[in-house]
């Protein structure tokens, strides 16, 4: 699915170097290299705080903590995601508040939560799922209605783009009041090992969420509040100074891939390739597409036996998790969600595809998919 060795093979120079200055200068913890990474990261996304932390769970947890959601408050998120999303609310004991997602972009449906909204909703946390970014014009509109805050889950979608119906253009993360992502190693911009950070322009909730990540203190062992350990790595940050400075490049060559992948399965009816989504870029996270003849399954069995690795995301929707079932939730309640888990599949997508590659796949999908 990726392919993290033949990109480190491209760029090890530099990240040998990176990584060698760090274990030279002992700056293990907090040093220069996670400063230097979060201010290139800022003026990377034009957002006025980055607080660099452990992972991207983390950074959604700091983010509700940090805007003070408290114990029964309704989080409305999702079904069709990654459950770090719904984990973290059920953690902190706020309530998730699921909903269903457009049938075309796989993003979260802004009917569906505005009729989800009760008095006790306190935030809205869209996922800019496989690498878009939700309706963020009509989802700020409705959060403004409704005074509620915004948690944007950008784990799979940095570097996107979104340009709101005034033609203003802002990236994926930095629309919300919080903007929560991953460096996990597959992820667009990965590191070599765990790290995640948060995005803000509101200095209040950054110095609030500054707090929460270190052990809510605001000076050395004076805790105003209580908070959590999460920190990024030195070797991971200076990791991700090198590949921030490729990330373009990295979503340029993933485009690349999905636009051979689009014109290959242009003309196949029973398959449906990734729909672009209104005002946003797409810097696919993942290659997505829903096999409309009953026979997904049975074409990634046919993938594996060629030897071409796929994967379903997600093939269990939250509200039919064990630990997240509900009976408010009843089967049959999302049905777009319920058929999506049926119907995607994930095809090999990273930096690092040649086109013989991308022709074995294509023409192994396509042999299984005319076959009958
Ligand atoms: C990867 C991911 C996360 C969690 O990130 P970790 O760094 O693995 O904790 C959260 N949300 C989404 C949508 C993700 O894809």
């Amino acid at each position: 699915m990726v392919d993290l060795v033949t990109q480190y093979e491209n760029i090890q120079e530099e990240i040998d170097s990176a990584v060698l200055d760090v274990i030279r200068s002992s700056a293990y913890i907090n040093g220069p290299e996670v400063r230097s990474f979060q201010e290139e990261l800022e003026s990377y996304l034009g957002v006025k705080h980055v607080i660099p932390c452990a992972n991207g769970t983390d950074a959604l947890q700091v983010a509700m903590m940090g805007l003070g959601l408290k114990p029964g408050d309704e989080v409305i998120t999702a079904t069709f995601t990654y459950v770090a999303t719904a984990e973290v609310i059920a953690l902190l004991q706020l309530t998730p508040v699921l909903v269903d997602v457009d049938p075309n972009t796989f993003l979260i449906d802004l009917e569906a939560v505005e009729a989800a909204i009760t008095p006790k909703t306190k935030a809205i946390v869209p996922v800019h799922l496989f690498g878009q970014v939700a309706n963020m014009d009509g989802l700020m509109k409705i959060a403004k209605k409704h005074n509620l805050k915004v948690v944007e889950d950008t784990a799979q979608a940095i570097g996107a783009d979104y340009t709101f119906s005034d033609g203003t253009t802002q990236k994926a993360g930095t629309i919300g009041d919080v903007g929560c992502t991953s460096f996990f190693p597959s992820k667009n911009l990965g590191c070599m090992g765990d790290g995640g950070a948060i995005f803000t322009n509101d200095d209040e909730l950054a110095a609030e969420m500054r707090m929460v990540v270190n052990h809510g203190q605001s000076k050395r062992y004076y805790h105003d509040r209580i908070g959590v350990n999460s920190r990024l790595d030195s070797l991971q940050a200076a990791i991700l100074r090198v590949k921030l400075r490729k990330l373009d490049n990295y979503s340029n060559s993933r485009k690349a891939v999905a636009e051979y992948y689009d014109k290959a399965f242009a003309s196949c009816e029973q398959l449906v390739t990734p729909v672009r989504a209104e005002g946003s870029t797409h810097v696919f996270h993942q290659y997505t597409m829903m096999v409309k003849n009953g026979k997904r399954d049975e074409l990634q069995s046919a993938l594996a036996e060629k030897g071409i690795p796929s994967m379903i995301y997600y093939p269990v929707a939250l509200h039919m998790q064990e630990a997240y079932k509900d009976d408010r939730y009843p089967n049959g309640h999302f049905p777009v969600t319920e058929r999506l888990v049926d119907e995607v599949i994930s095809l090999p997508m990273h930096t690092e595809m040649d086109d013989e590659q991308l022709e074995y796949i294509a023409s192994s999908v396509l042999e299984f998919i005319n076959k009958d």
